[in-house]
């Protein structure tokens, strides 16, 4: 039978749900368990910046022009931007296409 050499008490793992450093949240990029992605139709879009409105994790972004793009370091790929988007402007692709 094996032998547990060691258990690890209570107090020795590191405390969940606490920020350590007020405004870090950048550093924490959320975007790499997306399974679709948004992609942007700038022929369609008429810059009325909904998506970046509706875009639940600030991931849809001003861009140049007047245009948004998505911020794929933070995107979750909920699909909300392309859904709401006035002129269907937006379309979800797979990751891996
Ligand atoms: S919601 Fe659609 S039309 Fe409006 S800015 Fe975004 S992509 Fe363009
Ligand atoms: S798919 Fe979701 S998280 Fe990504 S840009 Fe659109 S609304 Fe934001």
């Amino acid at each position: 039978m094996a032998k547990i050499d060691a258990v690890m008490g209570w107090k020795k793992l590191d405390l969940g749900c606490v920020i350590r450093q007020p405004g870090s949240s950048r550093t924490f990029k959320t975007g790499d368990w997306r399974s679709q992605r948004p992609v942007v139709d700038r022929d369609k879009c008429i810059k009325c910046g909904l998506c970046w409105v509706y875009c639940p994790d600030l991931a849809m972004v001003p861009a140049e022009e007047g245009y948004y793009k998505v911020n794929l370091d933070y995107c979750k790929g909920c699909g909300i931007c392309a859904k709401e988007c006035p002129k269907d402007a937006i379309t979800m692709v797979l990751e891996e296409d």
